[in-house]
């Protein structure tokens, strides 16, 4: 018997816990803790009788004293946090009194603050190795899977990885002018942010959009793909030895970017706080309010995304080339779990890393990004749980 318990109840929880709910035999007990409990208790119901013992309980994650309450009660093995990056410490504190191991799969990122990185996060390194305790940090596609995938081509393909980059492509459609597929607040504070990329041993800093390339997808098609700067940079470029560069690269339509520029150009994305009839709001918390709810594009997202990293380096002194992507079909998604691909992207592969740790194959007291696990046995299950792979050994590559 297994406890999970998974906070949050939004796009990406969704496809966590139906993922779960199709392995009871290892997810035996389930709690899911949210924010808002209505959203907990249809998810539960429209799961139905899945053979696994659900639970729900209404939290608010930002409350460390709440959070250990619901953790004492219910005595979860692991906690998956599929909240917000808000949450990340906060649940981490929880985890540290009542010794319950942790999974995320976004980095903490101060609310009033648009920046993120794993320093606050590793700071927990001690802490958790004194308690015998696991935290995986970012377990979904990128970061996540794009990590898994750096320590499968280290540990199968080559002695050096010198060039990394990193490709997520979303050829999907939802037919809405503008809509972001998950949290838009997290998002756009993501997308309008400066870039960057990691070069001989420090960060070379950009302008939001500033580099540009076309690159033609497997099964997506010629898509314009903009440098961002991205959470595994930070954790690659200290865990694989040897490397000369890493670049993250993110597909976005012309429509997306007009309308980006448009809300950026009158104030909607800013987190400074401004007075409206008479209180204060957050212009961009506002915009999150009107947009589309990520978990509502599902049944409307037509297309493929395609997510993976470009290697270029040395094996027995000889270049190697390796591309390794995974293809993910938004229709085919919401069919098996009423979700479109990103959520289900990043979804599967939490479930994935909560499942590895349960059944003890990835252990190992500490605070760790997932690169730094065995890669294998997280490949065969990405085959078998709905984000197969394909290898390509002579890539074109992105200039
Ligand atoms: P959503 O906004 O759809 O869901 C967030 C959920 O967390 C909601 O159910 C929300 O409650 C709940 N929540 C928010 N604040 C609190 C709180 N204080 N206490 C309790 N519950 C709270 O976001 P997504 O599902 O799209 O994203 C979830 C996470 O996944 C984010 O951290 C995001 O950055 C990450 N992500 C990672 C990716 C990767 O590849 N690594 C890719 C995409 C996303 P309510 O229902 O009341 O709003």
């Amino acid at each position: 018997m297994h406890k999970t318990l998974v906070i949050g109840c939004g796009g990406v929880a969704q496809v966590v816990v139906r993922k779960m709910a199709q392995h009871p035999e290892i997810f035996t007990d389930i709690c899911i803790a949210s924010r808002t409990l209505s959203k907990v208790d249809a998810l539960i119901a429209d799961i139905g009788d899945a053979g696994v013992n659900f639970t729900s309980a209404k939290v608010d994650a930002d409350s460390v004293p709440e959070l250990v309450a619901l953790m004492k009660s219910y005595k979860p093995e692991i906690c998956v946090n599929v909240a917000l990056p808000y949450q990340d410490l906060a649940i981490m504190d929880a985890c540290l009194e009542c010794k319950v191991n942790y999974l995320d799969t976004a980095n903490y990122e101060p609310r009033d603050e648009a920046h993120f990185e794993y320093s606050w996060q590793w700071a927990y390194r001690e802490r958790f190795e004194k308690a015998g305790l696991t935290a995986i940090l970012g377990c979904g596609f990128d970061p996540g899977v794009t990590g898994v995938f750096s320590a499968y081509a280290l540990k199968h393909y080559f002695d050096t990885i010198e060039y990394i980059d990193i490709l997520d492509c979303n050829g999907g459609d939802h037919g809405y002018p503008f809509a972001t597929n998950f949290n838009p607040e997290i998002n756009i504070r993501e997308v309008a942010a400066n870039g960057s990329y990691w070069e001989d041993g420090g960060w070379v800093h950009t302008k939001p959009m500033e580099i540009q390339r076309v690159y033609n997808f497997d099964s997506v098609g010629e898509k314009d793909c903009y440098l961002l700067h991205h959470e595994e940079l930070e954790s690659l470029a200290v865990n694989i030895p040897g490397i000369k560069r890493i670049r993250f690269f993110m597909t976005f339509g012309q429509s997306y970017l007009t309308h980006l520029k448009c809300l950026e150009n009158v104030g909607m994305t800013s987190i400074e706080p401004i007075d409206f009839c008479g209180q204060k709001i957050i212009p961009l918390e506002f915009l999150k309010a009107v947009l589309p709810d990520p978990a509502s594009l599902g049944p409307r997202t037509k297309g493929k995304t395609n997510i993976g990293c470009i290697y270029q380096g040395l094996k027995d002194g000889k270049p190697v080339r390796y591309y390794v992507y995974n293809i993910c079909d938004h229709e085919e998604c919401y069919r098996e779990v009423k979700s479109q691909a990103i959520s289900y992207t990043t979804g599967v592969p939490a479930m994935i890393g909560a499942m590895l740790f349960l059944t003890g194959v990835w252990n190992g007291p500490g605070v760790k990004n997932v690169e730094e696990f065995d890669p294998d046995p997280f490949m065969e299950k990405l085959n078998e749980c709905g984000l197969p792979w394909v290898e390509d050994f002579n890539p074109v590559l992105v200039d």
